[in-house]
């Protein structure tokens, strides 16, 4: 009898749960400890991906990164979004390191070419022999360079879609602030009710979709993008689940199969 081959699981850790939105780069710190905790619990390859929130968009917005390179003073923007990325990626490291996660972290910035904002390359080779070796690879939303637009951002959620083809994970998991997708925006509209399961083919017929992260300009798409991207690895058939990573217990509960509050997008 041979033995069950290990699991791997991806889990995108969104902006909004290890930032405070409404704050330039505020960590939210205590977030970052307990999902540091609950991953040091699951037991199974694990590749953990984050979103830049608080300490990324205000600053792309500002030298509107997300246009591309438009002239010389954008550099200074992209120089302060890759420290402020640095730091925010730094801190969850220690979260993770101080839980007991052999966190490694791969710069995306600097494995990932894109062109016209998707990713063009990105070689999976290491990321393969990292899990082989027992690390815990971490990735983040970046600045990368761009064939066409001289650069471009990419977001967590077209990293975790990239890597999730390519790897087939069991499940990915798209933590946020909410407890999965709604029929609107649940911060807008107080009628606004979970939609427990999805199929890929019906994300986009889901209406509120417009305008996510309060307070600050989402440069990456906000919602609807993070949508696009888990339809496209639902439809590629890998169980995709949008859970609410505020609440404790649900990342580990919904990885081990366990009935939790979220939306599950099946193929
Ligand atoms: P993150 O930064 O965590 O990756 P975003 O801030 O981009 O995520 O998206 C999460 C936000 O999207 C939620 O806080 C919610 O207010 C907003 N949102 C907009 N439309 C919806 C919807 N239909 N269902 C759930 N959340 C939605």
């Amino acid at each position: 009898m041979s033995a069950t081959p290990p699991r791997l699981i991806i889990v995108k850790v969104g902006g909004s749960v290890i930032t405070r939105k409404d704050l330039e780069a505020t960590p939210k710190l205590e977030n970052m400890a307990r999902i540091a905790g609950e991953i040091s619990e699951v037991g199974e390859r694990l590749i953990l991906i984050h979103g830049a929130g608080s300490y990324g968009h205000p600053i792309a917005a500002r030298y509107g990164l997300d246009q591309g390179f438009t002239g010389d003073r954008q550099l200074a923007g992209v120089a302060e979004l890759k420290a402020k990325l640095a730091e925010l990626s730094s801190l969850f490291l220690e979260a993770l390191h101080r839980r007991g996660v052999a966190a490694y972290p791969l710069n995306p910035g600097s494995i990932i070419t894109a062109d016209k904002g998707r990713i063009a390359r990105m070689g999976v080779g290491a990321l393969r022999r990292l899990l082989n070796l027992g690390f815990t690879p971490v990735l983040h939303g970046d600045l990368v360079l761009d064939l066409t637009r001289g650069f471009s951002i990419v977001s967590g959620d077209q990293i975790t879609s990239y890597l999730a083809v390519r790897l087939r994970p069991s499940i990915v998991v798209f933590g946020c602030d909410v407890d999965g997708v709604y029929t609107a925006d649940p911060k807008r509209d107080r009628d606004a009710r979970l939609i427990a399961s999805l199929k890929a083919g019906d994300v986009e017929t889901v209406s509120g979709l417009e305008g996510s992260a309060h307070g600050i300009r989402d440069v990456t798409g906000g919602f609807t993008g993070k949508l696009r991207e888990a339809a496209l690895i639902a439809g590629s058939g890998i169980p995709v689940a949008i859970v609410n990573l505020e609440v404790e217990g649900r990342l580990l509960k919904v990885i081990r199969g366990e009935e939790v509050k979220c939306t599950l997008i099946t193929p």
